[in-house]
């Protein structure tokens, strides 16, 4: 079968000779796709607007020569606002950035597609606090790829804390840790009860949902808990 025909956003388009593109795609079913988008920056190309970044669409890839190129694609969502928007840019990117580190080729991820879909969505089209939106993404990122953070219990010994001693978090093993264990360990980042309090309720029922202030998001620590676990870094200069 030739042609493959997948739902997919753009992560990220290099220039590739005078008029293509070769894109990097997230496809829910097929996982990270390198494909060729070729005379796409030709002036009047139906295929310029499914090769910029964000872009969400069908995409009919043609697999041949040991490649992939799109032939065609019937753009679903552009995310175009986002372009208008220079801080949700950066944050839009840094999904984008993120999304790329976590999907393998070949390695399907429905719902880190579904959760990046929604999350521009709520970047573009919702008065949502941008760096909230963005710390709800890395929590429920991280859930979806297995690190979904101990958020009531120490993890070095294993008890659970009253909401007084939650002070500390480690973001190698991934969550809280008590007065005692702290004080052996290196390198802990600090936390408040109200934002575990945000995360165990963005856990349970979605940032949509929370009436929760959005400052109570921790942001930073989830980039620095998100991105220990990635196999190469993000740039994140000046988000958190
Ligand atoms: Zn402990």
């Amino acid at each position: 079968m030739p042609h493959i025909t997948c739902q997919a956003i753009v992560l990220r388009h290099a220039d590739y000779r005078e008029h293509d593109r070769m894109l990097t795609l997230f496809s829910p079913t097929l996982g990270r796709v390198e494909a060729l988008c070729r005379g796409c920056k030709k002036i009047g190309s139906p295929l310029l607007a499914c090769s910029e970044f964000f872009a969400f669409g069908e995409y009919v890839l043609y697999t041949g020569k040991g490649r992939m190129t799109v032939t065609s694609c019937n753009l679903t969502e552009s995310f175009y606002p986002l372009r208008s928007d220079w801080d949700k840019l950066k944050y839009a990117t840094y999904m984008l950035s993120v999304c790329e580190a976590i999907v393998q080729p070949n390695e399907p991820n429905v719902h880190l597609f579904t959760l990046l879909a929604r999350s521009l969505s709520r970047l573009c089209y919702q008065q949502k606090d941008t760096k909230a939106v963005t710390a709800a993404f890395l929590l429920h990122a991280a859930a979806i790829s297995g690190y979904r953070p101990r958020l009531s219990h120490c993890v070095k010994c294993g008890r659970r804390l009253d909401e007084k001693e939650i002070r500390h978090f480690d973001s190698e093993d991934g969550g809280l840790v008590c007065p005692e264990c702290s004080e052996m360990m290196q390198r802990l980042l600090s936390v408040s009860p109200r934002e575990v309090h945000w995360m165990q309720e963005v856990l349970a029922i979605g940032i949509d949902k929370t009436a929760l202030p959005a400052d109570h998001a921790p942001a930073a620590l989830l980039s620095a808990f998100v991105e220990e676990r990635l196999e190469k870094p993000v740039r994140h200069k000046g988000l958190f």
